[in-house]
């Protein structure tokens, strides 16, 4: 089994550095960003099983890269701050975050807490997985309710509506959607855009399912009407 990945987003790099020695030693794979902007993006383009997240940082500060994580993602998250207030108050703002911890703390308790996040959130998605919807057509697997794609085995990250067009697309196979059909369903009444948003969104996600530079082997276009998805 791979080793479960680690995010450490924290400026202090003599605490980093502590973190993540405990952490490998509990044989954690632990990679550390030290300011939020780099950890935001790592967070959000590299699938992690868990986020230790400093609350003061430069860049983009730990409310808003917790805010952020949370739009897209439910990996656990442990804040850490070296102020109490800090702490009470990002709690009483609901951020989503899983746990906190105050500054100074003991590493074995921050492992402690790692492994006892990391189980809680493992019986959670497999509890999940066992109804969990599963489109799986030739190297492509899209798993409806964790909201995961892979090809060829390799995960691919989606944005949300990029997922919500590809699972729409492919959980009716072989029909043919005019784009106005599939930006009505999709993007519904939230957004301004036109049919336009559509093929952009169609352009991405090829990028990251079918071979480049080849002929789209899961999304067709119909010339002049809209897209397919073959089975
Ligand atoms: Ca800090």
């Amino acid at each position: 089994m791979e080793p479960k990945k680690i995010l450490i987003i924290e400026d202090e790099v003599s605490i980093a550095e502590l973190e993540r020695d405990y952490l490998e030693l509990s044989g954690f794979s632990v990679i550390t960003e030290t300011d939020g902007s780099s950890g935001l993006d790592r967070a959000l383009n590299e699938r992690m099983d868990l986020v230790i997240l400093d609350l003061m940082l430069p860049g983009v500060n730990g409310f808003e890269v917790c805010r952020r994580i949370r739009e897209e993602q439910n990996t656990p998250i442990l804040m850490v701050s070296a102020r109490k207030d800090d702490i009470d108050k990002i709690r009483g703002l609901g951020l989503g975050a899983d746990d906190y911890m105050t500054k100074p703390f003991s590493p074995s308790e921050l492992v402690a807490r790692v492994k006892a996040h990391l189980a809680r959130y493992d019986r959670l998605t497999t509890a999940a997985q066992q109804r969990n919807e599963i489109i799986e057509i030739r190297g492509l697997k899209i798993d409806k309710t964790a909201r995961r794609v892979w090809v060829d085995g390799k995960e691919k990250m989606f944005t949300t509506k990029e997922f919500d067009l590809l699972s729409f697309l492919a959980s009716t196979p072989n029909h043919v959607f005019k784009k106005e059909e599939l930006f009505r369903e999709i993007w519904d009444m939230e957004s301004i855009g036109d049919i336009a948003t559509v093929t952009v969104h169609i352009k991405k996600i090829r990028e990251k399912i079918e071979v480049p530079g080849a002929k789209p082997t899961y999304i067709e276009t119909i010339w002049g009407v809209g897209y397919r998805f073959k089975l």
